[in-house]
């Protein structure tokens, strides 16, 4: 297994359980668990998170509330947030995991962020309403999933993204309402706590890694080759009668 696979599943389960020791623990188990379903490394990281927030929102970790505003959050939040903001995962991949719709994201991302910036912590920023009324070539401005996050998710299609920068150079009033954006964006960028742990999140995906790897070669299969597996196989007897059937029918086809 990748190690950045490793790493990825450990900051994703400092996020949720806060405690290191919990993070280590419950991130190796669900990995040892979910690697004997044989996935591709992706799929066996998104399917170990996905049991750890399920395990995370039915029994969610107390008193973390008090060392961070960051858990404040639920557990389907903090990961939400770090997977935006440190991940950088797109928001298919994000709703792949949750096993949700994709187009569900983008509202709850903006909504997480809101939460964050203006509930949990005091941000000292100017709340993004967007701009008070649009030019005749402005996009529209939702205010549930603004167009601000998308340009600053990096979730544009090429054509949306080109009539944005043509767009932005002309317009006062959508380059202010992005700068708000922004703000919000990057603040919250600077405040997901997993991003100040870089070298203890180093030493627990390696410890993560030891653990799986010790697990990993207790539940592999031995060796066998084909000759062996071919006479485990005839040696059966279920095969063995199944054979001898067939061998009656084809005589009983000559004869006809
Ligand atoms: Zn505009």
């Amino acid at each position: 297994m990748d190690q950045e696979v490793i790493k990825s599943l450990t900051r994703i389960s400092r996020s949720l359980w806060g405690d290191l020791e919990k993070s280590v623990a419950i991130g190796a188990d669900t990995l040892t668990t979910v690697c004997l379903l044989r996935l591709s490394d992706e799929r066996t990281l998104e399917r170990a998170i996905k049991v750890m927030i399920e395990r995370a929102e039915r029994n969610p970790p107390r008193l973390l509330a008090l060392q961070h505003p960051f858990f404040r959050l639920a557990p389907v939040e903090r990961f939400l947030m770090t997977a935006l903001h440190v991940e950088k995962w797109d928001y298919s991949r994000i709703a792949r995991t949750l096993g949700v719709e994709t187009q569900l994201i983008e509202p709850w991302a903006w909504a997480t962020r809101i939460k964050y910036a203006f509930q949990e912590m005091d941000a000292g920023l100017d709340y993004p309403h967007g701009p008070a009324s649009l030019g005749a070539s402005c996009p529209a401005y939702d205010p549930g999933q603004p167009w601000t996050q998308r340009l600053l998710d990096d979730e544009l299609g090429k054509q949306e993204r080109v009539f944005l920068q043509n767009h932005l150079h002309a317009c006062e009033k959508c380059r202010k309402t992005l700068d708000l954006s922004r703000r919000v964006f990057f603040k919250i960028e600077g405040v997901i706590p997993v991003k100040d742990f870089q070298t203890e999140i180093e030493v627990a995906s390696e410890r993560i890694y030891r653990i799986w790897k010790s697990g990993e070669s207790a539940f592999r299969p031995v060796k066998t080759t084909l000759k062996e597996s071919l006479v485990v196989f005839f040696n059966q007897t279920s095969v063995q009668i199944i054979l001898f059937g067939a061998l009656i029918l084809l005589m009983v086809q000559r004869v006809k």
